[in-house]
């Protein structure tokens, strides 16, 4: 048994920037916005990089060896793991519930997200929620573009974490670099891109959908500080929620671990070292499989690990 390390997509955006170098990747452009980092969607169907299952995309893996991934059921790899470089603001928007999702948009998931901040800019903040106390006065604040009083823009530091339910208006600000995790959908609503103009037009909005499915009031997520210590390692559980597990390890040493989930995500931030003697380092994201079992890591790492 081995780990399935992945070729990350990127992705080109008008608000993307060149911060994924630092990755060690190499990018498309100064525009590159969005690395898929661990991704088995059809806009960006992530390939196996060596191992017994090379130039296999994960899409094909997922379909025809079901038992890497604990014979999980579904049509599609649930999750998408993502590095985005907003250099930037990002539209705010909003996704539905898998309800919502399956009944308007031809049977496709909802969308639950979460973002680690991995760095941003001194002053940086971001847009999470909004303020108004009951679902009328989202959709007065919304159809009389009361923007300055409806959105909730909150400062963020380097290591904040942030959950993103379906219902909940988001966006990422300017100078803001992340790891995002989410459910493999794409459905999203955009709710208002601050009057900007593309191309000399302005972005299509989805006012009515955005309406339907934004949740009042507001209530945020606070992170458990809670860590877990043991020989080489302190892990934080950042969020256990219906969809995923997502937790941050950090490695400083010989640590052993044990994968007894389904399947296990991870994804290097900094530093390097190895996985069971084979290198590993800052950039580098790779799946470790059903019934991997024993594990050991070794060096000095940040890592965010994901799991069903
Ligand atoms: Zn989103």
């Amino acid at each position: 048994m081995e780990p399935i390390f992945l070729k990350p997509v990127f992705k080109q955006m008008i608000w993307g920037g060149s911060r994924l170098k630092e990755f060690g990747y190499e990018i498309p452009g100064d525009d590159t916005g969005e690395c898929w980092a661990i991704s088995a969607h059809p806009n960006g169907d992530g390939t196996v990089a060596g191992g017994s299952y090379d130039g296999m995309k994960l899409s094909e893996l997922w379909d025809t060896h079901r038992e890497l991934f604990g014979n999980a059921e579904g049509d599609r790899y649930p999750l998408l793991i993502k590095l985005i470089d907003a250099k930037a603001d990002l539209s705010i928007q909003v996704h539905p519930n898998d309800e919502y999702a399956k009944k308007n948009e031809n049977g496709s998931l909802g969308k639950t997200e979460c973002w680690y901040i991995v760095d941003c800019d001194e002053g940086a903040q971001i847009v999470i929620g909004h303020h108004a106390k009951t679902h009328d006065e989202v959709k007065d604040m919304i159809e009389n573009k009361r923007w300055s009083d409806f959105i909730r823009v909150i400062p963020i530091h380097k290591g904040d974490f942030f959950q993103i339910n379906p219902g909940t208006v988001h966006a990422i600000k300017g100078g803001t670099l992340i790891l995002e995790t989410q459910q493999n959908s794409d459905i999203t609503y955009r709710v208002y891109d601050y009057d900007r103009l593309s191309n000399g037009k302005p972005r299509e909005l989805h006012v009515e959908k955005s309406i339907d499915v934004i949740e009042a009031p507001f209530v945020p997520y606070e992170v458990s500080a809670k860590t877990e210590q043991g020989e080489g390692y302190e892990r934080q559980n950042l969020i256990t929620c219906p969809v995923y597990s997502v937790d941050k390890l950090t490695i400083h040493g010989k640590a052993v671990f044990h994968q007894d989930k389904p399947f296990l995500n991870v994804s290097i931030l900094d530093g390097e070292g190895t996985i069971d003697g084979r290198e590993i380092k800052k950039g580098d994201h790779f799946i470790l499989p059903a019934g991997y079992g024993e594990y050991a890591l070794d060096g000095n790492m940040m890592i965010i690990t994901s799991n069903i």
